[in-house]
């Protein structure tokens, strides 16, 4: 099944549509005029698993270590979701090493799911620099 979502309320709409029917934001302007990485962020929130697994997903490939903090917090909202959670611990161990990356890993090595937590321990386990950090 293949669902089309309003990027800014997360409403799904009809392909092509250039304003949202339900929050009535143009949307080819706001993906104009907000950044990629922006966008990913806010994609994120979206109710809509698939969508929020490839924001995940391209976050992994953006180099932005600030990605961290609301990528674990995406994690924490979605306790039974392991896919996600393990989806999400891939894409914050490609971040460049930070203080919010070792937070970021710290707070989903108590997250509901074993196997979440685990492989943020693994995370912060592997690196010397994030030990150290
Ligand atoms: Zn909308």
């Amino acid at each position: 099944m293949n669902h089309h979502y309003c990027p800014l309320c997360f409403a799904e709409i009809p392909i092509g549509v250039e304003n949202c029917p339900a929050c009535g934001r143009n949307i080819e302007a706001w993906e104009r005029q907000t950044p990629y990485y922006d966008r990913l962020i806010w994609a994120l929130k979206n109710p809509h698993s698939e969508v929020r697994m490839g924001a995940i997903l391209s976050l992994a490939n953006q180099n932005h270590a600030e990605a961290a903090g609301p990528l674990a917090e995406c994690a924490m909202s979605y306790p039974v979701d392991v896919i996600q959670g393990l989806a999400v611990i891939r894409a914050i161990k490609n971040v460049p090493d930070s203080p919010e990356k070792v937070s970021a890993l710290q707070g989903l090595s108590h997250h509901a799911a074993h196997a979440v937590r685990v492989a943020a321990e693994e995370a912060l386990n592997t690196s010397t620099s994030l030990r150290l950090a």
